[in-house]
């Protein structure tokens, strides 16, 4: 099922840095056990270079910056990154980064960014989106769609903010984004978000497998999904083996035989057969059980 040559779209966590406390991220919820690899590492333009070429990935046709504990705009070569990269690239973003003049310079590239924006005013941003400025996230969404990049304002509905998403839509149709997008989060963690029953499947239908689609941790191991990243991040930091997904990735190796610093990407995926099946619990829950994030989006 998993094969370099048919990879099209690579999620990459770019770093282990944020700016922000938003109560419901991995880095929150988590946050006695990973603390300690917080705010630590970044994935150098060297090692991109290295790992994402037409070689390891000849189908390639987007690299999406969103991890599960990183705000890829903080990365110190994140506009050198883009240049080198040949295909579309896709940056998820709380905005609230750096000056116009850097998000002036990532429209010129003509990419795309989700702006995390959960409200309309400060007040309301800041009920979720802990540490972020209203003011600066509206200066740097202007500074990069005046310059000519592609923007959706992408707002998680909770009970606090939903009377407000019809007042978003419009202003985000004012402000010239190409789209907006609502999130009915499934985490239980984030006990306010609305939330929206995907139905279960009958079997498991692999949501990365069949969006052609794998994941990069800001660690350098490779992933089939985003999902499993979190069951990684919790052995990266605590050394403990307790789930399916987790007992499996140390018996295929560990840390050695999926990380791109000492691996091929072929190499890695030689150990996958059994994501996508009832063997790993976390596939059984997400991707059959359907306990996934309901994405609602439109074109504006
Ligand atoms: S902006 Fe993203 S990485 Fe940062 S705290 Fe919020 S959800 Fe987590
Ligand atoms: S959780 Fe399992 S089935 Fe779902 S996308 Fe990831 S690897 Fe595929």
């Amino acid at each position: 099922m998993w094969n370099t040559s048919t990879v099209e779209w690579i999620d990459v966590e770019l770093t282990s840095f944020c700016n922000i406390d938003c109560p419901g991220c991995f880095r929150q919820i988590k946050r006695e056990k990973v603390d300690h690899i917080l705010n630590k590492d970044v994935i150098t333009l060297d090692q991109i270079k290295k790992w994402i070429t037409r070689e390891n990935f000849p189908n390639l046709k987007l690299v999406n910056f969103c991890g599960s504990i990183d705000e890829p705009t903080l990365h110190p070569q994140i506009i050198d990154i883009i240049d080198y990269l040949d295909c579309d690239v896709n940056i998820s973003s709380n905005g609230s980064t750096k000056t116009t003049d850097f998000w002036e310079e990532l429209g010129k590239r003509k990419i795309s960014v989700m702006f995390g924006i959960d409200g309309i005013d400060q007040e309301s941003l800041e009920k979720y989106r802990i540490g972020s400025k209203f003011k600066k996230v509206k200066a740097n969404w202007r500074a990069f769609i005046w310059a000519g990049g592609h923007a959706t304002w992408q707002f998680i509905a909770f009970d606090h903010n939903e009377h407000l998403i019809d007042i978003a839509r419009y202003m985000a149709k004012l402000e010239g984004f190409d789209n907006f997008r609502v999130i009915y989060s499934h985490r239980e963690e984030s006990q306010e978000s609305k939330t929206i029953q995907r139905p279960v499947e009958s079997e498991i239908v692999c949501k990365y497998a069949n969006q052609k689609r794998i994941f990069i941790s800001h660690t350098g191991v490779m992933l089939p999904c985003c999902f499993v990243n979190s069951e990684f991040l919790q052995l990266y930091a605590t050394d403990e083996y307790r789930t399916d997904f987790q007992k499996l990735f140390r018996d295929t190796g560990g840390m050695l035989e999926h990380n791109l610093k000492s691996a091929e990407p072929d190499e890695v995926m030689s150990h996958w057969d059994l994501y996508g099946t009832d063997k790993i619990s976390r596939c059984e829950s997400t991707c059959r059980q359907a306990k996934q994030d309901v994405f609602l989006e439109e074109a504006l």
